[in-house]
């Protein structure tokens, strides 16, 4: 029997568990159970709970596998396949530049492998082109925690602050399907009758607020910034800001004061569909102590997705919530290593420490870890929509590590064919996720019990995944890819393949940075340590009590409008939204590959409210055709008041004919390039006879 202390290999919240496995007489078992841990307090989810199954599961790739003449996959050894690997980068380099070489990443990869796939972009391919999902996930938040607070830790307080709230104004994030361990910190709000939701859906979450616990507000979609500035307005207009506070801590209050002065409640309520009552008891709850703001993706995941997190930073600020025990703004990461995989270099324009690559100080750190020359340095890349929209033209090989971009891109169709456009794709994973099918190159990888490492959940805590056991004979961690890939092209600097030695090394790089890791180890968190960083300068779970992150120590207000875009999709009369399922996590290519998330989730529901259903000639299971111009889903119609009258929702974990973001648009917010996922216009048919 093995055993090791580790966390879930799913979302953000990172769950402690016990994985033990038991070998005998041929027969393997691997168990988890729930671990004491102030995140989860011994609690796991059902994604959590059967995440073991899926270790043995017989879907897990043994070998590499290679695209053959005739179009088929077949394994093959790993000389022959990193070769291939090899050969493709360095051919594609030498005919067309360095850029055609490409890296997609993702968010639920380790620190240290996060880390080396930054460092391998750069160093071993010489390519700008690196980017990964996060993009689609945390980049808005992300932008607007940097520009208000000078530092992007996605909720600057530990979890169990939330315990003693007496409000929680929680925006876009459907906590009770996602994270539902995580409830329990909302159990006081609820108590207090102080829990408001925002949310176009009457979500298992909204229905917490049901019975005296708190408020729906069940606001159209896409409208949760106008929602956010008429807020503003009555917290300013019934003298409910807190000056004193601002006086000290923040600069810009006039032209917030001004940016606001038009949202009066009126104008709110008309635009949102937000009584007017709700709004003023909402403002006015929040202005009392102990109240929270929290964003989560249903707002970011927008055109508008920063402005909008960021005038829920300004309502907080305006109220002095942030930076105060008890209360405060933060944003609820999805991924599980939603934070870490965006301090580490993944992303298009940084470098590990969370530093601007252009940064000509960062870059000379950075390089002198590396071995390497500052000039050697790429300049930034773009970001992964626009990174997506080159494969095939400027991009002719592209790896995929962590990610499943055929499944949780926007616009997938366009993908797609863009992905068989490439020269050669390469992808690492465990399973043939929807993107691996269409790879020339498929690299199996180890699961997150197979081998050791870091994470950093959404408190900005670092925390240590520990390998239980052994992973199948045939499969490899990526940094050992790595470092074999990096050997065959003769790439400059070191390529350990021991997870504590890489560690050791990004907190080097990071030195100096905003996520400065420097003093950590794998060693030290051994002890049981608990560990944010800046570790060395001040290891704290509220980095914002004394002072923000910029030079003059203040926050910012900073104006935003609400300027929604037009409707580009002629004929089509709902907004569609897209959102998560309790069994399922991201792209599903884990959860629908695990037998009781697959029986209770096996395929993708069209929310739509009846009025809407009875217009439309729609009875509850039928087939439906949800379209638009850029394509067709096909889903079974789940009847339900919980929707509004104007929208219908799709889960988006789901492949092929039932794949959510055939129907997303791949249009971004100018600020951080994040992709509009929660407001599509399309038209809803019935498909006769199915
Ligand atoms: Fe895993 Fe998140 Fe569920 Fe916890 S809440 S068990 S971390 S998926």
């Amino acid at each position: 029997m093995s055993s090791a202390d580790t966390h879930c290999p799913y979302c953000a919240l990172q769950c402690a568990m016990t994985v033990s496995h038991a070998s005998s007489t041929g027969e393997k078992a691997t168990t988890v159970t729930g671990r004491d841990f102030p995140t989860n307090r011994g609690g796991l989810c059902a994604k959590g709970w059967t995440s073991a199954e899926l270790l043995a599961s017989p879907q897990r790739l043994r070998m590499p596998l290679l695209r053959q003449p005739d179009g088929t996959l077949a394994e093959t050894t790993w000389d022959e396949a990193l070769d291939a690997v090899a050969l493709a980068f360095r051919e594609t380099k030498a005919t067309h530049g360095p850029d055609a070489n490409a890296i997609f990443g993702g968010g639920g990869l380790t620190n240290e492998k996060a880390y080396q796939l930054g460092k391998f972009a750069r160093v071993a391919l010489g390519t700008s082109r690196i980017d990964y999902n996060g993009r689609f996930c945390m980049s808005s938040a992300a932008a607007a925690s940097n520009r208000a607070f000078g530092m992007d830790r996605g909720l600057p307080f530990p979890v169990t602050d939330l315990d003693d709230a007496s409000t929680i104004l929680l925006l876009g994030s459907n906590v009770a399907a996602t994270m539902p361990p995580f409830l329990a910190h909302l159990a006081g709000a609820r108590a207090a009758g102080g829990l408001i939701v925002v949310d176009p859906r009457r979500s298992a979450t909204a229905r917490l607020t049901e019975d005296g616990a708190g408020t729906h507000l069940q606001a159209a979609p896409g409208t949760d910034l106008p929602l956010l500035l008429g807020l503003t307005h009555i917290a300013i207009a019934e003298g409910l800001a807190d000056r004193a506070y601002m006086e000290v801590r923040t600069s810009g209050f006039d032209a917030l004061r001004r940016s606001v002065a038009q949202w009066w409640p009126e104008r709110t309520a008309s635009t949102t569909g937000v009584p007017v009552a709700d709004l003023r008891a909402a403002a006015r709850r929040l202005a009392a102590r102990r109240a929270f703001i929290l964003t989560g993706r249903g707002v970011e995941q927008h055109v508008d997705g920063t402005a909008t997190a960021t005038a829920a930073i300004n309502l907080a600020l305006v109220l002095g919530l942030v930076g105060r025990e008890g209360s405060g703004y933060g944003t609820l990461t999805g991924q599980g290593n939603g934070q870490g995989g965006r301090e580490h270099g993944q992303k298009a324009d940084q470098l590990p420490g969370y530093r601007s690559i252009r940064d000509p100080d960062a870059r000379r750190h950075v390089a002198g870890v590396w071995g390497i020359d500052p000039d050697e340095i790429p300049d930034a890349g773009i970001p992964a929509t626009a990174l997506l929209g080159e494969l095939g033209g400027p991009v002719k090989t592209l790896l995929v590590a962590g990610s499943n971009v055929v499944v949780s891109a926007p616009d997938v169709d366009a993908v797609r064919a863009r992905l068989n456009a490439l020269d050669t794709l390469i992808v690492c994973d465990f399973f043939l996720s929807e993107t691996a099918e269409l790879a020339d190159i498929v690299l199996p990888v180890l699961q997150w019990a197979e081998e050791e490492g870091t994470m950093t959940s959404l408190e900005g805590r670092v925390i240590r995944r520990r390998r239980a056991l052994p992973g199948p004979d045939g499969a490899r961690s990526e940094l050992w890819i790595m470092a074999e890939i990096a050997r065959r092209l003769g790439a400059a600097s070191t390529w350990s393949i021991d997870p504590a030695e890489v560690f050791d090394e990004l907190a080097r790089a990071s030195e100096g940075g905003i996520a400065d890791y420097s003093g950590l180890s794998h060693a030290l968190l051994d002890t049981g340590i608990e560990a944010y960083w800046p570790f060395r300068s001040e290891s704290t779970p509220r980095p914002f009590t004394r002072r923000f992150a910029h030079a003059d120590g203040r926050a910012r207000l900073v104006p935003v409008e609400a300027t929604p875009p037009a409707p580009t999709d002629r004929g089509a009369d709902l907004t569609l939204t897209t959102g998560r399922y309790l069994q399922q996590y991201q792209s599903g290519t884990q959860t629908r590959r695990a037998t009781e998330l697959h029986a209770a989730r096996p395929e993708a529901r069209l929310e739509i409210h009846p009025a809407t259903a009875s217009r439309l000639g729609i009875r509850d299971g039928v087939l439906v055709a949800v379209s638009n111009e850029r394509g067709t889903v096909r889903a079974r119609a789940s009847v339900t008041t919980d929707i509004r009258h104007d929208t219908v929702f799709l889960p988006f974990h789901y492949a092929g004919d039932e794949c959510a973001n055939r129907l997303t648009e791949a249009i971004v917010d100018p600020t951080s390039a994040m992709p509009e996922f929660k407001r599509t216009r399309v038209r809803v048919e019935a498909i006769p006879d199915a």
